[in-house]
């Protein structure tokens, strides 16, 4: 293993402990924002115990919404927290899981690269682990990496070897751990408890690994005796027992994290000089714009995994960007497309100012996701359709304006008018049938006075895909008779990439995921198009 190759940059590892769901992601999110407004260059990365070889293949029930970076890596969501908060683009090298390390010693022992060794835990797939997390790295000043799962994990067990064994490496003046915990309150006895913190560290302890810093989550604010307390228990000094409270929005973390002197004590671990403080400006801003809106819109969002919003984490966060750009508090209202019908959508949609359609895959909750489209379509309501909304919207109007009353997408059903098809149908050489298109690829905005063009004010542009299946070119005429255009293209000219209808006031179908690249001070413009579109409509009505 070699050393060089980590240049001279410092690793902080996050682990979590008591229980999951603590916001760990959001938390090595924040540090890395604070890190960066003392002006040091940062990097995030996540390690995923679990044995799928990628999120891709799990339900978002399961696990959320699937992160895809620019080089088409399908990662955990917290890759879009670290995204969304430190604009540092996550690449391959930033995710890992177990299923992608064995796959990788399997790989390598079937080779015969280990000369016949017997292939362990420790040291071929601990090995493994170290050599990403050592991987790939530049001229960073900090690399963090968020362990997933809690401590005592049976998955969790090798990483915590790795990490103990790359401070070991190192040499502790170049590696940090901090534990996030939860202090529960119970209102009986009108305290806070540590004694979960204590055994969750106790059980760190039992790894070789002693934390540098605690995070203890909790809904007050922690009397400076219990963090007394705890720094004793648990062997941490008082200063560095940081309260994480629950605050209104996530944008406030980064500002109370400083307050509490996370930054200053990280630096201090590190030996290094902090004179000044951290420039949060951009922070504070944002936090301010949230706190006080000029005014409220109401949106739907007409999707299938409406019961578990982590599954529409970005799509959440991205409307939130657009309403912050307009200063208004954005009201989402989720409608579960398999209630959705035709005859009752007047019910569910006729208070909202916009309609969304996120992406998705398989039949069940088409047809509520169609209902909504058309009522966006019939009612004037500014509309945004996101890949499979996108092709969901070219189905309708050809379905329901053209009459081709079987047109479909060969996902749903294979005797359909494919409107909507896998990429062989179309391409000559068919190569990329069959896989996924992903990670962001270029197109060109072909409509000079489209819509689109006057948001994206470029005529190429940057998105990133997920997608098997693709708007069917043939089309294009079906579609400008029926009044929606073709308004954006792959570069050669085979895929449509947008679809709008011109006599509309907003409605805009795109074949990509704008929702993974915005960020709160960088929004992205069709959100911000989109919220204004739908204030504009509020304040007529
Ligand atoms: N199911 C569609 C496809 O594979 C859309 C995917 C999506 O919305 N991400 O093309």
């Amino acid at each position: 293993m070699s050393k060089t190759k980590s240049n001279n940059a410092r690793f902080i590892f996050i682990t979590g402990g008591v229980v999951s769901s603590l916001g760990k992601g959001l938390a090595s999110a924040s540090l890395a924002a604070i890190l960066q407004a003392r002006g040091f260059k940062v990097r995030l990365r996540k390690l995923d115990p679990y044995l799928n070889v990628d999120p891709g293949t799990m339900s978002p029930y399961q696990h959320g919404e699937v992160f895809v970076t620019d080089d088409g890596t399908e990662a955990d969501l917290d890759l879009g927290h670290y995204e969304r908060f430190s604009a540092v683009p996550a690449t391959k090298h930033d995710s890992i899981t177990t299923g992608k390390i064995y796959s990788r010693v399997i790989e390598k022992e079937r080779n015969g690269d280990y000369l016949g060794a017997t292939i362990q835990v420790v040291p071929h797939v601990t090995n493994e682990i170290k050599e990403f997390i050592l991987s790939g790295i530049t001229d960073e000043d900090f690399v963090l990496c968020e362990i997933g799962g809690t401590v005592g994990d049976i998955e969790g067990q090798p990483y915590l070897e790795s990490i103990r064994q790359v401070a070991y490496d190192l040499g502790r003046e170049r590696t940090m751990f901090i534990h996030v915990t939860l202090l529960p309150f119970i209102p009986t006895a009108g305290e806070l408890k540590t004694k979960p913190t204590q055994h969750s560290v106790k059980k760190l302890q039992e790894y070789g690994i002693q934390p540098d810093m605690l995070l203890c989550r909790s809904q007050i604010e922690i009397p400076q005796n219990e963090k007394k307390k705890l720094a004793l228990f648990c062997n941490v000094r008082e200063e560095n027992v940081i309260t994480a409270p629950d605050v209104k929005t996530i944008y406030e973390v980064p500002i109370v994290y400083s307050s509490e002197g996370m930054d200053t004590q990280v630096c201090r671990h590190f030996n290094i000089e902090c004179k000044n403080k951290p420039d949060l400006r951009k922070w504070i801003d944002i936090v301010d714009t949230v706190k006080n809106p000029k005014g409220e819109v109401k949106i739907a969002v007409v999707g299938k995994y409406t019961a578990l919003l982590e599954a529409y984490k970005s799509l959440n966060e991205a409307i939130t960007h657009g309403g912050i750009a307009n200063s208004f508090k954005v009201k989402v209202k989720w409608v579960n497309s398999e209630e959705l019908t035709d005859q009752n959508a007047d019910l569910y949609l006729k208070d909202v100012n916009a309609i969304v359609v996120p992406g998705g895959f398989g039949k069940r909750g088409t047809d509520g996701k169609l209902a909504g489209i058309k009522y966006a379509r019939e009612h004037n309501i500014p509309f945004l359709g996101i890949c499979f909304g996108m092709q969901l919207a070219v189905i309708e109007t050809l379905r329901n304006v053209a009459g081709i009353k079987t047109a479909n997408t060969t996902e749903l059903d294979n005797g359909c008018e494919p409107v909507v098809g896998m990429m062989s149908d179309f391409t000559k050489d068919g190569k990329l049938g069959g896989t996924m298109r992903l990670g962001a690829y270029e197109s060109c905005i072909t409509g000079k006075d489209s819509h689109v063009s006057k948001i994206y004010k470029s005529e190429k542009i940057s998105e990133r895909h997920r997608h098997r299946y693709e708007v069917n070119k043939e089309y294009e005429k079906a579609l400008k008779d029926s009044g929606m255009e073709i308004v954006a293209w792959s570069p050669d000219k085979t895929l449509p990439e947008i679809v709008e209808i011109p006599n509309h006031p907003w409605f805009v179908g795109v074949q990509f995921h704008p929702e993974l690249k915005s960020k709160p001070f960088d929004p992205h413009p069709l959100f911000v198009s989109l919220i204004a579109a739908a204030i504009e409509r509020g304040q007529k009505k």
